[in-house]
């Protein structure tokens, strides 16, 4: 896959990403920077089905689309799809005594989930996420800028009609 952004992917400065990093509640912590998982059917973004974006909580990049959650059954928020596969990193696991495809956010390097391959058609990807990992906006809501970087964030995204 050829893919493009229009979002800057490059790193936050360490004093940025140090106070962002402080912004963020213990829990968020524990996942986003110390690869922790959240316990299953505790997230709050669960049951959410809005149009929208699911944002990297740290770095406030777009990592999935709303249209592509789906009802893994796992206790976990689960997609399709990445937003844009440039968005993510894929890292190797092998921790626990399991090799696992671990998923971080290409900009910030937070620790979002792990992907698998038995998801749903037509993918058949399973991208199991942390909600806490994740900041919910809105179709009608203006994206986060939480690193100045300027349009596209800031503004409302508007996803190519299909
Ligand atoms: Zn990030």
């Amino acid at each position: 896959m050829s893919a493009t952004t229009p979002f800057d992917l490059s790193p936050p400065a360490p004093p940025l990403f140090n106070q962002l990093a402080a912004s963020l509640t213990q829990d968020e912590r524990d996942v986003l920077l110390e690869h922790g998982t959240e316990s299953p059917f505790c997230g709050v973004l669960l049951t959410e089905k809005r149009p929208g974006l699911y944002c990297c909580r740290l770095c406030g990049l777009p990592l999935f689309l709303g249209g592509t959650k789906f009802d893994s059954r796992t206790g976990w928020p689960s997609f399709t799809a990445p937003f844009n596969e440039l968005h993510l990193a894929y890292v190797r696991d092998a921790s626990y005594g399991m090799v696992r495809t671990e998923i971080r956010c290409a900009r910030c390097g937070s620790h979002q989930g792990h992907v698998f391959d038995d998801g749903p058609p037509p993918t058949h990807q399973r991208y199991c996420i942390n909600s806490v990992s994740l900041a919910f906006v809105a179709a009608t809501d203006p994206l986060p800028d939480k690193l100045g970087r300027g349009m596209p964030e800031g503004v409302v995204w508007m996803p190519a009609a299909t």
